[in-house]
């Protein structure tokens, strides 16, 4: 079972691995966007970790919609909104329960990437988050072992987003020429996807 601690750790170990990877994601947003998901996100991560240090949310419901409340007010641009809305839909779907199960995590962050398609108006093959997060969420089971197969089917789908031409956000204002270069929002979600294989291991 996960407990609030597990999802704080999950939470930190994400905000650790974006400091790591921020210039990347920023060098990946500066071909095909405005170069600054990396710093967006380091921004919006570090107000996570701030909130998780000063508070302790008795719930994995009640951090995970913390660090999405941090989120959406702290990371200006597309990726915020999206990603605040992941988290806090994640958290309310697990409602007040103090542990949850793999299997009852999974359900909760598919409707969380469902919510995120919702709001972004986003399909898998957009060259976004989604071709990330929707096959990282497919894989999920009833075992914590399907977040090692998550992380795996993260990384495959965001190495897919190269060649796609993208058509949602700034990205897709360059039409064709977006195809080429990574999507530095599947990068982000696939360092998050990650970072949670990483905490049940
Ligand atoms: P901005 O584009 O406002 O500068 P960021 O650079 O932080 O914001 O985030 C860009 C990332 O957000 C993209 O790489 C993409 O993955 C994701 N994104 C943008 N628009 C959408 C959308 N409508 N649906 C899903 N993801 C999106
Ligand atoms: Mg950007
Ligand atoms: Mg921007």
């Amino acid at each position: 079972m996960l407990d609030a601690e597990f999802f704080r750790r999950w939470l930190l170990l994400s905000a650790d691995l974006i400091d790591r990877d921020a210039a990347h994601l920023t060098e990946l947003d500066s071909a095909i966007g405005d170069a600054d998901h990396g710093s967006n996100l380091q921004r919006g991560f570090t107000a996570v970790r701030t909130a998780l240090e000063q508070e302790s949310p008795a719930t994995p419901g009640a951090v995970l919609m913390l660090a999405g409340r941090r989120l959406i007010s702290t990371v200006g641009g597309a990726s915020g909104p999206l990603y605040g809305t992941l988290l806090r839909r994640t958290g309310k779907e697990l409602g007040e329960s103090t542990e949850v199960s793999p299997g009852e995590l999974g359900e909760a962050l598919r409707a969380g990437v469902a919510a995120v398609a919702q709001l972004g108006g986003a399909k898998a093959g957009d060259k976004t988050m989604l071709d990330s997060l929707e096959p990282a969420v497919a894989a999920l089971d009833d075992s914590s072992a399907s977040f090692g197969a998550a992380r795996e089917a993260a990384a495959k789908g965001t190495l897919a987003t190269v060649p796609l031409v993208a058509r949602k956000g700034r990205a897709s204002y360059l039409g064709e020429r977006s195809a080429g270069h990574e999507d530095p929002g599947a990068a982000s979600s696939a360092l998050i996807i990650a970072a949670l294989a990483d905490t049940s291991e």
